[in-house]
């Protein structure tokens, strides 16, 4: 074993002690989003930080611990083995930090990117709008222009993530006319901005997540808050994307495997043993199921992340490995569920929480149906493209 995978598995164990003593007993606490649970994501930040738990996979040269996504894997498991470490293990930021990082001018970094590598600082995304469609870009309608060396963006975005408590978004509009590849910008907008306001919180299936609708009414904001050049919204989407669906796809898995566990242990448990629970073959199934389930999404993710690492395109691989590992946290809470009888189903059994996760894993970071045709296109003209190639040899032959 090579020195990075004793490494990232000593850290896994580490997190993984962290997480089983000093966040899921606080679940209860933490999913009631109140000042009370903030506070207590503050002090367990710091304990995190403290343990040298935090922030495994920001760049390395800004603190990171892995340059490598593949070596991250089973560390990033780990965080996501409860809603709630993602954010308290710095993993939330992780792709605003490369992002900043690598397309944020320098007063970009010194105002935003070095408070939130921190911990002090919390980021959030703004792409998603009322009046467009998700999957569209090209319907996005938040305005940005440039005046007098300041962006003027006006607009409304909705279902943001952490808003209610960042200290900056960055903001997806649309920065000139012409076609959709030229014409999006990504500003980093800071949450205290004139005109800047947090309209509603939004709660998702009875149960507020830390989703927010905003709006910006003439915010102005310096020219070089854009990240990297004006009109590069879309090509710095699509890096985004390559590597954030990896990121929150691996912390789903972790949501996964800790519904697989809840589901073994209540099988083994006292009450399972009295109704026998091991012995039945349609819960035996159940547990195959499950287990196929995780164990395929993880060796697509890991694929997924092999190409990234070496620099391939890998847009295939990652959409596949984010429908794979939606598919099998759905499949792993609802049999979980299933096997604890009604206590799943009991607002006090974290399987509540994580199967509301699940539903919103098919359509947060690219629907289902949207990733399935894309995918699916992709794969035709690959293969029309081989058998092109094999007509065209034949013929010369
Ligand atoms: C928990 C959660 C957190 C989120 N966090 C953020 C955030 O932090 N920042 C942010 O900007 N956004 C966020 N979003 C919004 C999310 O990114 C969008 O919901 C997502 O991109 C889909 O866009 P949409 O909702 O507009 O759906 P649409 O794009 O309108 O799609 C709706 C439905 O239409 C169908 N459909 C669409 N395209 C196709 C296609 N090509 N083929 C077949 N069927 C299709 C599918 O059934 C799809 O589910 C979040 C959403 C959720 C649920």
């Amino acid at each position: 074993m090579s020195q990075v995978a004793i490494s990232s598995a000593a850290l896994g164990r580490k997190l993984r002690q962290f997480l089983n003593t000093q966040i899921i007993p606080n679940e209860g606490i933490l999913a009631q989003g109140d000042n009370l649970a903030r506070e207590l994501t503050l002090d367990l930040t710091r304990r995190a930080q403290q343990a040298g738990l935090f922030g495994s996979f920001y760049p390395l040269h800004r603190g990171g611990r892995f340059g490598s996504l593949v070596d991250y894997l089973s560390v990033a498991e780990q965080e996501g083995r409860s809603e709630y470490g993602p954010g308290i293990f710095g993993a939330d930021a992780t792709l605003d930090a490369y992002m900043l990082s690598q397309h944020g001018s320098a007063s970009v970094k010194q105002r935003f990117l070095t408070p939130l590598l921190k911990g002090d600082a919390v980021s959030s995304y703004a792409m998603s709008e009322p009046d467009s469609i998700g999957s569209i870009p090209a319907t996005m309608q938040c305005q940005a222009h440039l005046q007098d060396g300041k962006w003027h963006i006006n607009g409304r975005k909705w279902f943001i993530c952490r808003a209610q408590v960042a200290s900056f978004a960055t903001v997806v509009a649309r920065s000139s006319d012409g076609p959709i590849d030229q014409s999006l910008s990504m500003i980093v907008v800071p949450s205290d901005a004139q005109g800047f306001k947090l309209v509603r919180p939004i709660s998702l299936l009875g149960r507020y997540q830390g989703q927010n609708e905003l709006s910006f009414h003439h915010v102005q904001v310096p020219q070089d808050y854009v990240l990297g050049q004006a009109g590069q919204g879309i090509a710095l989407m699509q890096k985004r994307l390559a590597l954030g669906r990896v990121l929150r796809s691996v912390q789903w898995l972790g949501l996964a495997q800790r519904s697989f566990e809840i589901m073994c242990e209540r099988i083994h448990s006292e009450r399972g043993q009295m109704a026998r629970l091991a012995d039945k073959q349609l819960v035996r199934a159940r547990v195959y199921t499950v287990y196929r389930a995780i164990s395929a999404a993880r060796c697509l993710l890991r694929e997924a992340a092999l190409k990234f690492d070496a620099g391939l395109p890998n847009a295939v691989e990652v959409n596949v490995a984010k429908l794979a590992v939606s598919d099998a946290l759905s499949q792993a809470a609802d049999s979980a569920i299933q096997i604890m009888g009604a206590e799943g189903l009991a607002d006090w059994s974290p399987l509540s929480g994580i199967y509301r996760a699940a539903r919103t894993t098919h359509i947060l970071d690219g629907a289902d149906d949207a990733l399935i045709s894309t995918v699916g296109k992709h794969l035709l003209q690959a293969q029309y493209a081989i058998q092109e190639e094999t007509d065209m040899n034949k013929a010369i032959a």
